[in-house]
């Protein structure tokens, strides 16, 4: 049988996602509620691919199936496409397998032309109505279809109602409108050379062209990196027949929740406008009323939609995010999908659902998606600080979070000034779907216009970005805004308080986040799931006192060299560097040691007992030395060193690629005192801490990095062991220690069953095994990834998500490897990708003890690893 790539709602259903879409599917499901859902059918995701194989193309037989439900369409609405005594109009909706809000764009009341909207006016005896459609389609279809920016017609609407002297759409006349269409279609005729196209049956399938094209958009490509959605599922094609919320004041629009998604709160929330159509309450064209006040103005439809909201939630039994449309008092449903949250509501929701009896906490656990928890991790207002701030303005809480910035006007400076390392706050009379990348890489955004649920409040919220939206009160003038009676100009720092809506003049200082209430509930529920464990990469003991708060159950990375930078040890490090001596050199060390032994204490400390992973110095040595002419001669002077020798020092270490240079466990072989240092370091700290808590009994982990030959691992281990040996001997403290190594480099995940001989441990590097397998360099793939995510070439940065494919290979096969040697060798992971969730879920799969990652990034781990089992189960 030849494949089916149409469906109509009564066809399909809840669970055909991938085939139908998100939005294909529930509307599916609801109609098969029995729920009032406009007829429609669902062109499928495998169509879209279809169209991209054939070289953008619909191919002959879809094309004819599509017709073929067209055909049905109008049997069963008794109405007909192009007939002005009764004609049929449509949407056609985009909906591909995961919700992409205001990425794709939608077309309303495709099918009108001139002689269809004189039968619309004649049959509803609303010419108003009718010529509004129109307008409104020639408007969507251009902009959508034709790529003629809608921003271009709303220039003639708002000049047209500055000739007439009004301030609403809804104050243009019946005649109004009719000009209207015909300047819209002039202006198009313009810039098109032709006529706007009015056959109905050319327009939809153009129309289901342009949501095919739509999917490969930039913001769509962006959209779907920043989400994980591989490029191959498609979207699908929803086509149904119209209803219409701007027939006049007995009808209206609206979108809602039925739980608050800001706070999670247990209560419908939501907004309409009444007289208004599709888009109209998201874009913030007027001010939408509060859904509590639809109870006034249309009690029936209050009513049933109340009963709907309530059906909907019991059976997906989660949040629901609902469109409707009320015409002439009659509801209609048109959309219906698990509502976005911010991280706080998202918690609160799953809790109070396992508290209602309607879920269990496996599901709950689930219900959270692990990348969320970020926005909870992140400082919040110094309360302290806060008393004394006035704020300056107040608008909308459209999303949660603390943000303090410097203030941009338009997203792509965001991008410019986010690269120049500086915080920025976006401020915009509204956002739209062109604005995401600035919108990402803001601390927060502020809108003047636009409710909480235009599209800023929508996409922050998504994004776990603080968000203040609808602020009437700003007046803009070229790069700068007042409000509040101060005049803010671009580069001044401003911060929001996303939930309270306060916006302040100043940058307010910010404190570090805990765990707390519905966090700790849930949090504790995935450690109950999981079995991988969440290790943290932390270099002071701040940073390991902060993971030990956020859950860590150890350190999987002490980069040691990160200590070496500060005040004088930063002197003592060049004093060795320059050492022409062994003797020199272990002078210098000497003065390293008491440093780095007390760092490690205070390590240990914070982490309680747990285990922690230290890595031997690693970086090439020219990293610690001045390049700058005046910089050497500066040093020069404080080292008591003429300018040419020290010059002579830093010309001798220049590499042409230190990352394959001199660097890792290579250093320790040249000079084997730097291992001798750094293993009495580690072990006196341990001998130390060991003293004052006998009950702890942690096993500090020496990793040796950059192996990727036995020999060389052997070299350094026998010094790492002689002198822990002799430490602990006169010690008399009975101390465990291992000696482990990262596999970094290919060679070593290859011999991994050579490795593990003597390696206690592995820890996979995999920012390093990343840039060795793929032979390029971290610091040096931004200049051209660009290009490979434009060409398709890359997805994702490789170095953000493991690629499981081929890094991935070398891990799973250096694991295997490696527990064939000594089947109780711990496996971790220590590399970016440690606080990845997808790469996590890598690691479980691969049988690794544990990943380790940044502080701030624990608490996602412990999720993430939590949603490993879970899906691993399914
Ligand atoms: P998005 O994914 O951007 O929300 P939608 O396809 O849901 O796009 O549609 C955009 C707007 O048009 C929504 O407000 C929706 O409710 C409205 N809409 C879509 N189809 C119809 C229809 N058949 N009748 C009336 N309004 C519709
Ligand atoms: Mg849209
Ligand atoms: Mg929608």
């Amino acid at each position: 049988m030849s494949v089916k790539y149409v469906y109509t709602f009564s066809e399909g259903n809840g669970g055909m996602r991938e085939l139908l879409g998100g939005k294909g599917a529930n509307l599916a499901e609801m109609t098969n509620l029995g729920m009032p859902v406009p007829f429609g059918f669902t062109i499928t995701t495998e169509a879209c691919t279809r169209y991209y194989d054939d070289k953008e193309t619909i191919a002959p037989e879809i094309k004819d199936e599509i017709f073929d439900y067209l055909t049905r369409l109008e049997t069963t609405t008794g109405k007909q496409f192009g007939n002005p005594e009764n004609p049929l109009l449509v949407s056609v909706r985009s909906g591909s397998r995961a919700s992409m809000p205001g990425m794709m764009d939608t077309i309303l009341n495709l099918g009108m032309n001139d002689l269809v909207v004189e039968g619309v006016a004649k049959l509803t005896n609303n010419p108003r109505f009718a010529y509004d459609s129109y307008r409104r389609f020639i408007q969507m279809f251009s902009d959508v279809v034709m790529e003629l920016p809608k921003h271009n017609f709303e220039v003639i609407i708002d000049e047209m109602k500055e000739h007439r002297g009004i301030k609403q759409d809804t104050d243009f006349t019946a005649d109004d409108l009719k000009e209207m269409v015909a300047k819209f279609k002039q202006y198009y005729r313009e810039n098109k050379h032709s006529e706007f196209p009015s056959d109905p049956r050319d327009q939809l399938i153009e129309a289901v062209k342009a949501v095919f094209r739509s999917w490969d958009n930039p913001r769509a490509i962006y959209y779907r990196r920043m989400n994980d959605i591989p490029s191959t599922w498609g979207t699908a094609v929803n086509v149904q027949s119209m209803v219409f919320g701007n027939t006049g004041d007995d009808s209206g629009t609206g979108v809602a929740f039925t739980r608050n998604p800001a706070t999670g709160e247990k209560k419908l929330y939501g907004e309409f406008l009444m007289n208004a159509q599709g888009e109209d309450v998201v874009a913030g064209i007027r001010t939408p009323q509060t859904i509590d006040q639809l109870k006034d103005v249309m009690p029936h439809a209050y009513d049933q939609f109340v009963e709907i909201c309530g059906k909907l939630e019991a059976h997906y039994k989660d949040m629901q995010d609902m469109e409707f449309t009320i015409e002439h008092g009659n509801l209609f449903m048109l959309q219906t999908r698990n509502g976005k949250r911010t991280a706080a509501a998202a918690l609160k929701i799953a809790v109070d659902l396992v508290e209602e009896g309607m879920i269990t906490k496996e599901k709950a656990v689930l219900q959270v998606d692990p990348k969320q928890l970020d926005a909870l991790l992140h400082p919040q207002f110094d309360v302290v600080k806060m008393k004394d701030a006035k704020p300056i303005g107040r608008a909308l809480p459209a999303s949660p979070g603390a943000a303090a910035g410097r203030v941009v006007f338009t997203a792509a400076d965001a991008v410019e000034w986010k690269n120049r390392g500086e915080k920025v706050i976006l401020v915009r009379l509204e956002t739209s779907p062109e604005d995401i990348e600035g919108m990402h890489v803001s601390q927060g955004i502020l809108t003047a216009r636009g409710g909480m649920t235009s599209h800023a409040a929508v996409v922050a919220r998504g994004m776990g970005t603080c968000c203040v939206s609808g602020c009437g009160d700003i007046k803009f003038s070229g790069k700068s805004f007042t409000l509040g009676g101060r005049v803010i100009n671009e580069g001044d720092w401003i911060s929001l308080d996303g939930t309270t809506g306060n916006i302040y003049g100043e940058a307010i200082p910010t404190v570090p986040a805990s765990i707390t209430g519905d966090f700790r509930k849930l949090m504790g529920w995935a450690d109950e799931i999981r079995t991988l464990k969440v290790r943290t990469n932390a270099d002071t003991p701040k940073d390991a006192k902060q993971a030990y708060e956020f859950g860590a159950e150890g350190i999987g990375l002490v980069r040691t060299e990160h200590m070496f930078f500060e005040g004088e040890r930063i002197k003592a490090m060049r004093e060795m560097i320059v050492s022409k001596t062994v003797e020199q050199r272990s002078k210098a060390l000497a003065k390293l040691l008491p440093m780095q032994r007390s760092d490690f204490e205070g390590i240990y400390e914070a982490m309680q007992g747990f285990p922690v992973t230290i890595r031997y110095l690693d970086p090439p040595l020219h990293e610690f030395l001045p390049t700058e002419e005046a910089d050497i001669k500066a040093i020069a002077d404080e080292m008591g060193l003429t300018f040419d020798e020290l010059k002579s020092v830093v010309v001798s270490l220049h590499e042409s690629n230190p990352m394959m240079g001199h660097r890792g466990c290579r250093l320790a072989v040249s000079y084997p005192e730097i291992a001798e240092m750094q293993t009495r370091a580690v072990i006196e700290a341990a001998l130390n801490v060991k003293r004052n808590h006998p009950d702890w009994d942690f096993v500090p982990e020496i990793m040796i990095p950059l192996v990727g030959e036995l020999k060389e691992l052997k070299y350094v281990k026998d010094i790492v062991v002689r002198v822990a040996d002799e430490l602990i001997a006169a010690s008399g403290v009975n101390l465990k220690y291992m000696v482990g190594t990262m596999i970094e480099i290919p060679r070593a995940a290859l011999l991994a069953d050579e490795i593990a001989t003597e390696a206690e441990f592995f820890s996979f590097g995999t920012n390093d095994l990343t840039q060795m397998t793929y032979g390029f360099s971290r610091d040096d793939a931004g200049a051209f990834l660009g290009a490979y995510y434009d060409k398709k070439i890359f997805e994702q940065d490789p170095f953000a998500r493991l690629d499981q494919n081929g890094v991935g290979k070398l891990v799973a096969m250096a694991a295997k490897l490696g527990k064939q040697t000594r089947p109780d060798l711990k496996l971790g992971i220590c590399g970016e990708h440690g606080g990845d969730p997808s790469s996590i879920e890598f690691c479980h799969n691969a049988g690794l003890t544990y990943v380790s990652c940044s502080p701030f990034r624990v608490p996602i781990a412990r999720l993430a690893a939590a949603h490993a089992v879970l899906k691993a189960k399914k």
